[in-house]
């Protein structure tokens, strides 16, 4: 890898990042600097343009009336799909997820057109799914249960240019038994935490693919105490 840092984008924080999901771009960068590998973080704001040069952009959670005005402004701003199309990693988390798909339905019967980063479409569902979830991560995905938090009425169906980040063993997800999906470097969860505090694998693996090699474990005792207990909270017996 290059001397260069590692330029982190957070994508609109101020109409997405519910449930502290900003606080993921905080944890890559500190695990890039644990391992003395520089790193910055820039925040961009609704209503300001995207940076298309950015390593990997992050998209947390929000309600519609946010994720509708995000999306729209992601469409006329195009930088994260040229990122997204020369290879940089992008990771959303719920309203993140949907946007990032084909379209989301909301309450009010319209359909909006998300990036098509994903083949993932999503409508309303008949109640909301709230609680602690536990997903198992698929094959080169992860090998430890993630944990996280979840609070969404939407059900995501995967089409065929898309498949899920795991197999949902607590909680609902996409709401058919998968949780997330996954197209080349674009990989998004319904799970909050923030997640990447939750489930630090699943951070190292973004910076891996970041970086263009799998990065070594740091070992940090807090952190695997903060998942023995949410994923006991998730009804998970390891
Ligand atoms: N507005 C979306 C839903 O309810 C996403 C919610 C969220 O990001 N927590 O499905």
């Amino acid at each position: 890898m290059s001397e260069s840092a590692v330029r982190i984008g957070l994508v609109l924080p101020d109409v997405l990042g519910t449930y502290s999901d900003s606080g993921n771009a905080t944890v890559l960068c500190r695990r890039l600097h644990w391992r003395e590998i520089p790193a910055t973080i820039t925040e961009f704001h609704y209503g300001e343009p995207v940076p298309a040069g950015l390593d990997l952009y992050l998209l947390g959670g929000g309600e519609d009336e946010s994720q509708t005005l995000a999306a729209a402004h992601l469409r006329e701003h195009r930088g994260l799909q040229s990122a997204a199309a020369r290879g940089a990693v992008v990771f959303g988390v719920c309203a993140g997820l949907q946007l990032l798909g084909t379209g989301f339905g909301t309450t009010d019967g319209v359909r909006h057109e998300g990036l098509g980063l994903l083949d993932a479409e999503t409508s309303p569902g008949d109640r909301r799914a709230v609680g602690e979830v536990v997903v198992q991560a698929d094959q080169g995905l992860g090998a430890e249960p993630l944990t996280g938090f979840e609070n969404h009425l939407g059900v995501t169906t995967l089409g065929r240019g898309s498949r899920p980040l795991g197999r949902v063993l607590a909680g609902t997800g996409n709401g058919d038994g998968t949780d997330g999906a996954v197209t080349g470097r674009v990989l998004a969860t319904y799970l909050h935490g923030p997640v990447l505090a939750r489930n630090p694998a699943l951070a190292d693996l973004l910076l891996g693919w970041v970086l263009g090699a799998p990065l070594p474990a740091l070992p940090l005792a807090e952190v695997s105490a903060l998942r023995e207990e949410r994923l006991r909270a998730g009804g998970h017996r390891g």
